[in-house]
């Protein structure tokens, strides 16, 4: 079945695009064609953000329990819809439906939840000698999403942007969009007052960068690719707009020799391959002590066959292909590369999976002796893809942790707690999960470096939608 979108969603109602393209959604199983929507333009965005600015006003002014109460609705509406959400992001993505459920649709509902909680709690006001420092919201907000998470990156987004009194303009991924609609049609059983939430698809050149250069957007909060990250950057600077930026990663998990292995491994491997390798805190290399280097890969190999690639659809997969054959294609070169720069192939290859004839799969592929300078040390590879990178000691691991552009996750693993915190404190990364504890979404999250500036969910998340303001009292 092909979903026919052809409407945005501005100034609270929906409405056909003023540009007349339109952009063709696949599946990532097959290729097929599943979605059609439209690629719309600069006067939609200039329409999307006027509907925004005008519903500022009252919006950021309106008491916070009744902005509260709305999201609450959101939330209902979004629950009800929660099976057609997994299903769509699974025929986009490719994530397995036995775990789509989960990670793509209830958990997102969930970061609503926490800003719920949350905002009561924040103290907008403080005094500092003679002013009243004040934190207002900071007005019209563009959302710019990636693929691999569509919902949770959206929700995560507006939520805090609708919970702090901000406006708001939503441009998908144009990879994985659907979602999105459903999120609209949500707002809109909701009853949220018009223009506070406005849906505008496209692509990067047709309707990001208009967001990004507008006059009236306070705020361009993305989530993309570091390359992304960088345009946006200086596109932005034109303005001098407020920047929130979630980029890419190449994190480490860094196994101590004292560590339990198998543990380690197994929840390293599964890290590291959740979403087929296209997770972006992802931990693409595993660092092991030279002396633990064998137990490791065989403990590896091990866990890797235990993967079952095939239609995502089917409760049985665990493993489903790639978003799109470009990624395919292009996680495929990063897998002869490594062959070529000399690093050793333990699981895997570059070779179509045997039993996937079609659509856009790739083995789980793993390298050892991977050395810093290789490029599957460095740059990151958005597939199931896994590096094995030996160290001498704890200074080395750590050296070789902060040894790329990106800072944005990490692991450490030891029978020492206190040694796992002194290792993770020296790692510079915005997250790092110590002996393998779960993802804490009331937690700032975030990168250091090239992965991004800011951070999102939690109290943290939230203080980045609003402006400061002394005021002093003669
Ligand atoms: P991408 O950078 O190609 O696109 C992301 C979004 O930005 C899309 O909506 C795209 O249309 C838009 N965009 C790209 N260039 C733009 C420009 N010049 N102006 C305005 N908008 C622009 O990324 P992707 O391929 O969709 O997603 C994968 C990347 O996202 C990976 O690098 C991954 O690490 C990163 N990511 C980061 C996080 C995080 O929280 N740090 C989470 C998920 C994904």
């Amino acid at each position: 079945m092909v979903v026919v979108r052809d409407e945005l969603y501005v100034a609270g109602r929906w409405r056909r695009p003023h540009g007349q393209d339109e952009l063709l959604v696949h599946g990532a199983a097959n290729g097929a064609v599943i979605g059609i929507i439209p690629d719309a333009d600069a006067v939609d965005v200039d329409d999307a953000v006027e509907a925004a600015k005008q519903a500022f006003p009252a919006w950021s002014t309106t008491p916070l329990h009744e902005r509260l109460e709305l999201i609450r609705h959101l939330e209902e509406a979004l629950t009800a819809r929660i099976d057609e959400l997994a299903r769509t992001i699974t025929t986009e993505v490719g994530t397995p439906v036995r775990v789509s459920r989960l990670l793509q649709a209830e958990a997102p509902c969930r970061s609503l939840a926490h800003y719920r909680a949350l905002l009561p709690e924040l103290s907008l006001e403080e005094k500092i000698g003679s002013s009243v420092v004040v934190r207002e919201p900071l007005g019209v907000v563009a959302c710019i999403t990636a693929w691999n998470y569509p919902l949770q990156q959206l929700l995560g987004k507006i939520g805090a942007a609708l919970a702090t009194g901000c406006t708001t303009v939503v441009k998908p991924s144009e990879v994985a969009p659907l979602s999105a609609f459903t999120v609209a049609e949500a707002v809109d059983e909701a009853g949220f007052p018009a223009g506070v939430f406005n849906l505008v698809t496209g692509t990067a050149e047709s309707v990001g960068e208009p967001l990004v250069v507008h006059p009236d957007v306070d705020m361009v909060h993305v989530t993309g690719s570091t390359r992304a990250g960088r345009r946006i950057g200086a596109l932005a600077a034109g303005t001098i707009k407020r920047l929130a930026l979630e980029l890419g990663g190449k994190s480490a998990n860094v196994i101590l020799d004292d560590a339990d292995l198998a543990q380690a491994v197994k929840v390293g491997v599964a890290n590291c391959f959740t979403n087929s390798g296209q997770t972006c805190t992802a931990w693409t290399r595993m660092l092991v002590p030279h002396g633990r280097l064998a137990e490791v890969e065989e403990l590896v190999k091990a866990r890797v066959a235990g993967y079952r690639l095939g239609d995502p659809l089917d409760p049985a997969t665990n493993m489903g292909p790639l978003v799109s054959q470009r990624q395919q294609e292009a996680v495929r070169g990063f897998i002869r590369g490594a062959l070529d720069e000399g690093a050793r192939l333990v699981a895997g290859g570059p070779e179509q999976p045997e039993e996937t004839a079609a659509g856009y799969f790739v083995k789980p592929t793993v390298f050892s002796d991977v050395t810093p300078g290789m490029t599957i040390a460095q740059e990151e590879v958005f597939g199931p893809v896994l590096a094995i990178m030996p160290f001498d000691d704890d200074d080395d691991a750590i050296r070789i942790a902060n040894s790329t552009i990106y800072g944005l996750a990490g692991g450490v693993w030891s029978q020492d707690t206190e040694r796992a915190g002194r290792v993770a404190r020296r790692i510079r990364a915005g997250q790092i999960d110590i002996n393998g504890s779960f993802f804490n979404a009331q937690a700032p999250f975030g990168g250091f470096k090239q992965s991004g500036i800011g951070r999102e969910l939690g109290i943290h998340g939230l203080l980045e939608f609003y402006e400061l303001k002394s005021l002093q009292y003669a």
